[in-house]
């Protein structure tokens, strides 16, 4: 099962998941509302202005590679694909002095179920990500560099294709750009649809014409990456963001945001609200200035709970994410993560079993297989979990569960087996009165005898 069947399953339940493809709150990824994607459009808002600022073509004298991750460093940019890593640490990771090719990577592989900020970027917005890209190239002293697009949205593919088009005629890749000594060669890459290809080290490999398995780590992406050459891997809204920081200044973009979260991020925000959609917000907006961005819980009902980061990160009850800023540090104080920006609405009517049986399918689904405890373990989550929200549910179950949930986190080789194991920790923590309810409803004789 793909990410949008399971969006699709999450539809059969009566949650609303229909997305308008609206970016809205416009402030540092433009307005992409569909016409105004072309390079002339996007030159016409300052594009390509941070690339020639950093080439020394706008009259100035220029940056250096030190400069360049010095300003990403001060802006606090974090990546935007889920882990949050420090974008400028990252760069500084990258060997310069690296004798042979060095690869930069765009992970657009945007899978995680309720993640649609990325497809858009890239459909609406092509050249912030090419010129991001290019900055990030120079900064680390790269020639090369993929962006690899995930394999459901071809549209998105055929639209990057040609802006990368354009940006080449213009001069804006390929050898020395604008005259400069630098060159950079960029191209884009059709993913083949599966979720754990998001990873970077299985993406890697997909890239590299193999099975799309993650890779042992350590050794790093730094140091072995594609083809076993240095790689720098950011996410495409981490790219993006680029640009806006490079013309505007590190402190600029870090007081967009908060301490240690800098700049803005854009949310995808579905569910059970009147108008989901994309929205980009200020890191540390209270949660419930999103909400009401996004028309507020649909039908005026209550809200019950919020999947603050995509659909692996631990759910929180509403009166909880209620207190809740939308940055790294305050979803992780809550006991959740911000992950990706997927903000999954649930309102007061859903079933918690039943939403997490549907999760826990995706992650069986999705497992490579490699590792014993994700393969085995997301089967069982499942199994049991499916069992229960049928009403077959046994009394030992939620021990089991928590049992399995355990003996998968901090054992596998990539961090699907975290992402399949915490819903079920946070279902469990938070709504298991739920679970213990049908289990009791099918259990009517322990119960009596309990009581
Ligand atoms: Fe594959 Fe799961 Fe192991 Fe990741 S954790 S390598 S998806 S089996």
């Amino acid at each position: 099962m793909n990410a949008q069947q399971v969006i699709s399953q999450f539809a059969a339940t009566g949650v609303q998941t229909c997305f308008h493809d609206r970016h809205i709150n416009p402030q540092i990824y433009a307005d992409l509302n569909g016409s105004n994607w072309s390079l002339k459009d996007y030159e016409a808002r300052g594009g390509y202005a941070a690339l020639r600022k950093i080439l020394g073509q706008d009259g100035g004298a220029g940056l250096t590679q030190d400069e360049v991750i010095a300003t990403v460093k001060e802006s606090a940019l974090r990546g935007r694909g889920g882990a949050g890593f420090p974008t400028g640490l990252k760069w500084s990771f990258m060997p310069r002095q690296f004798p042979g090719q060095k690869y930069l990577v765009c992970n657009s592989d945007e899978g995680e179920p309720g993640t649609c900020k990325d497809r858009d970027i890239l459909m609406y917005n092509p050249h912030i990500v090419i010129e991001g890209m290019a900055i990030a190239a120079f900064a680390m002293g790269i020639t090369v560099g993929y962006n690899y697009i995930h394999g459901e949205i071809f549209e998105v593919y055929e639209r990057f294709e040609a802006a990368l088009e354009e940006a080449r005629a213009a001069g804006y890749l390929g050898p020395n750009i604008m005259g400069s000594n630098f060159s950079f060669q960029l191209h884009a890459f059709h993913g083949f649809g599966a979720y754990i290809c998001g990873e970077e080290t299985a993406l890697l490999e997909s890239l590299e014409g193999k099975k799309g398995q993650p890779r042992f780590k350590p050794p790093f992406p730094a140091s072995f990456g594609l083809y076993g050459k240095p790689t720098t891997i950011n996410n495409t809204e981490t790219f993006a963001a680029v640009p806006w920081i490079i013309r505007n200044g590190g402190l600029a973009y870090l007081e967009c945001g908060k301490p240690n979260n800098g700049g803005t991020k854009i949310f995808s925000v579905s569910g059970d609200v009147e108008r989901p959609g994309n929205y980009e917000i200020p890191l540390g907006t209270p949660f419930a200035k999103l909400l009401e961005l996004a028309g507020g819980v649909r039908g005026g009902k209550a809200l019950k709970a919020v999947i603050p980061g995509g659909s692996s990160s631990p759910v929180l009850p509403a009166n909880v994410i209620m207190d809740c800023t939308m940055d790294y540090d305050s979803i992780a104080k809550a006991g959740s993560m911000l992950g990706s920006g997927a903000v999954i609405v649930m309102d007061e009517t859903r079933d918690m079993v039943t939403s997490l049986k549907r999760l826990s399918y995706f992650y069986m689904h999705e497992s490579c297989g490699q590792c014993t405890p994700c393969r085995e373990g997301t089967g069982w989550l499942w199994r049991v979990v499916e069992r229960i929200d049928h009403g077959q549910g046994r009394l030992e179950d939620m021990k089991l569960l928590d049992n399995v949930a355990e003996n998968i986190m901090g054992r596998t080789i990539c961090a699907l087996g975290d992402a399949a194991a915490m819903p079920v920790r946070g279902m469990i923590k938070h709504f298991r009165h739920e679970f213990e309810a049908k289990i009791a409803a099918a259990n009517p004789s322990a119960a009596t005898a309990q009581a």
